[in-house]
C-alpha cells in the first residue's frame, strides 16, 4: 500500500460502527461488561479493546492503529501535547544516574523541561551541537540511554545527520528518539534511517487546521511495552474528541503537505532574492548547507523556514511584519493559515554559536494562493523600506 492510500484507510473500520466512514467520539469512563467471564479477562483482551476510559477508547486506539501504519512502526501511544509526546518519548528510557543528549537548537520548551525537571530527577544532561554526525561519539557516556534529536530544528534549520548519529548511540546501547514533526511520517522514513523513537506534534500537520493539541509517540516492537506502560503510570489521557478531529486531518495530510512544500520553496526563493535577505534557512534548497542530507534522506519538505536580513531597527521591523494582510503573527505552525514570527535562536544555546547580528524571522507557507501571498511579503518590505532607522 502506497502512503497515500494508508492515509486514507489505516485506522478505519465502518463495519465495526455501523457503517460510519470515521471512527466515531467514543466518550466514556466507565466499560460495562456483560458477564463475570468478560470482567474478569477485559484487562487482558489487548491494547485496542477498551477497558477503561483512561486507557483510551476505539477512538483513540483506531488513531494509534493509523499513525502507526503510517509511520511504519509496531505502535503509538497518543498524549495531550506534542510537548508531553517530546517528553513521554523519552522519559520511559531513563532513570537517576542516567545520561541523555539534547541538541543545542532543541525546540525551546523540551529545553525547559531538561532544564527543570531532569536534574532534580537525578538524570544527567548534555547539549550538543546538532552538526555533530558521527563524531557524537564524542560526547556518549557509558551511562547515556537516549540521544535526543530534531530534524531539521525548528527555528534555524540545522539537517543533523541521523543515520550517523544512530549508528553511534547504538554502539553503546542508547535509543534515539525522534522529533520529526517537520518532515511528518511522509517526508522522513523515521524507522528506517535509525531511530527508535518518533515524536510527532500532531499539533502541526497532522490537525492541520490550527485547533487541537496532541503529541504522537510512536515506536518499535521491543519499546512499545516500556512507553505504554509509562503513560499509564502516569495517568496521562487524551480527550476523545480531540483525537477525531486529529483523524479527520490526517486523512489529508499528503495533499496539504504537497501544498506546503511548494508554496514554502517559492517563498523561500522570492525571499532569497531580495536584497535586504542575508540568507534564507530552508533545508531543501540547493544552497542550504542541509540540503545534501535533505536530498539523501527525505521524501518531500513541509512549509516552515527562516530567513535572516541585516539588522533593521524595531521601527522596520514592526512596519514590515504589521504591513503583512495574510501572515498572522502567530507560534505554532502546520494550518491551513501563513504565518510569521521573529525568531530568537541564540536564547538558551550552550553548545553552539548563534551569531546575533542579524534578525530573523521564521514563515509557515499556509494553502493561500501563493502569488498572494508574495504580493503580501513584496508590500511588507516595501513598508520596510519606508519606515525609520
Ligand atoms: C510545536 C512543537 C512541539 C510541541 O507541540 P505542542 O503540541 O505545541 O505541545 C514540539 N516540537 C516541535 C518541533 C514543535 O514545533
Amino acid at each position: 500500500m502506497k502512503p497515500d492510500t494508508m492515509l486514507v484507510h489505516a485506522g478505519r473500520d465502518p463495519g465495526r460502527f455501523d457503517g460510519a466512514v470515521n471512527i466515531p467520539v467514543v466518550r466514556t469512563s466507565t466499560v460495562i461488561s456483560s458477564s463475570l467471564e468478560e470482567w474478569n479477562t477485559r484487562g487482558t483482551a489487548g491494547q485496542s479493546a477498551m477497558s477503561y476510559g483512561r486507557l483510551g477508547t476505539s477512538t483513540t486506539h483506531y488513531f494509534e492503529k493509523a499513525i502507526a501504519a503510517i509511520e511504519g512502526g509496531a505502535g503509538t501511544c497518543v498524549l495531550p501535547s506534542g510537548l508531553s509526546a517530546n517528553i513521554w518519548g523519552m522519559l520511559p528510557f531513563l532513570e537517576a544516574g542516567d545520561h541523555v543528549l539534547i541538541p543545542d537548537n532543541i525546540y525551546g520548551p523540551v529545553r525547559r523541561f531538561c532544564n527543570n525537571r531532569l536534574g532534580r530527577m537525578g538524570i544527567d544532561f548534555t547539549y550538543y551541537d546538532p552538526l555533530l554526525g558521527g563524531a557524537i561519539r564524542s560526547v556518549l557516556r557509558p551511562n547515556t540511554k537516549v540521544v535526543y534529536v530534531e530534524g531539521p530544528g525548528s527555528l534555524t534549520f540545522e539537517m543533523p545527520d541521523i543515520p550517523a548519529l544512530a549508528e553511534e548511540a547504538h554502539k553503546i546501547g542508547a535509543k534515539v528518539v525522534m522529533d520529526n514533526t517537520w518532515a511528518t511520517p511522509l517526508y522522513y522514513r523515521a524507522f528506517e534511517h535509525g531511530v527508535d523513537v518518533s515524536v510527532q506534534s500532531a499539533t502541526k500537520y497532522i490537525v492541520g487546521h490550527s485547533d487541537v493539541l496532541l503529541g504522537t509517540v510512536t515506536t518499535t516492537e521491543e519499546l512499545l511495552p516500556i512507553v505504554r506502560a509509562c503513560r499509564q503510570d502516569f495517568g496521562q489521557i487524551t480527550s476523545p474528541d480531540d483525537v477525531y478531529l486529529a483523524q479527520r486531518g490526517l486523512r489529508t495530510l499528503s495533499v496539504r503537505l504537497k501544498q506546503h512544500w511548494q508554496t514554502g520553496l517559492q517563498l523561500a526563493e522570492w525571499l532569497a532574492a531580495q536584497p535586504e535577505v542575508m540568507r534564507v534557512l530552508h533545508p531543501a534548497m540547493p544552497s542550504d548547507p542541509g540540503y545534501a542530507i535533505w536530498k539523501r534522506d527525505y521524501l518531500g519538505a513541509s512549509g516552515l523556514f527562516t530567513f535572516l536580513l541585516k539588522p533593521i531597527s524595531k521601527a522596520k521591523q514592526a512596519a514590515f511584519i504589521e504591513g503583512l494582510a495574510y501572515f498572522g503573527i502567530g507560534a505554532s505552525w502546520g494550518g491551513f493559515e501563513s504565518l510569521i514570527m521573529p525568531i530568537h535562536p541564540e536564547t538558551g544555546r550552550t553548545a553552539t554559536h548563534w551569531d546575533t547580528n542579524c534578525t530573523g524571522f521564521r514563515i509557515h507557507a499556509g494553502l493561500e494562493a501563493v502569488d498572494d501571498l508574495i504580493g503580501d511579503l513584496d508590500a511588507g518590505f516595501g513598508a520596510m523600506r519606508l519606515a525609520a532607522d
